[in-house]
């Protein structure tokens, strides 16, 4: 399936390492400069969309780029699922991501829509 990646409130330095990871690399095919339409305070960093062709669904690849920002110690931004946009990932900071009304593990920085969702996957950090 086709993933879009919005690094738009990600550094371009940062991307670059994100984008050129082992776990990742094969699946890049483009980026593509986006429309900074987006008129909220958010200042946007780096009007940029990369195009990925992942054989996975949107949540493996979440998850895989979770995993590629702690391998870089990249601690400060997580992963989310834009709400509005399908098969779109955004990259955000952890600050940023509160505001949005999105909640993020204690323990690994994954991110949430509810309490409930947080809460059952905060648990599997206890049991493992
Ligand atoms: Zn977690």
């Amino acid at each position: 399936m086709d993933i879009s990646v919005d690094f738009s409130f990600f550094p371009d330095n940062l991307m670059q390492i994100v984008i050129n990871s082992l776990e990742i690399k094969t699946s890049f095919v483009k980026n593509l400069q986006s429309s900074s339409t987006n008129n909220s305070s958010q200042k946007i960093i780096n009007p940029t969309i990369s195009i990925f062709e992942f054989p996975g669904n949107l949540k493996e690849f979440e998850d895989l780029l979770n995993c590629v920002l702690q391998k870089n110690s990249i601690k400060e931004y997580v992963v989310v699922q834009d709400t509005e946009s399908e098969n779109t990932l955004d990259l955000l900071k952890h600050g940023d991501i509160e505001q949005l009304g999105i909640l993020s593990c204690d323990f690994c920085g994954a991110a949430f829509n509810s309490e409930d969702e947080k809460y059952i996957h905060q648990r599997a950090h206890y049991l493992f």
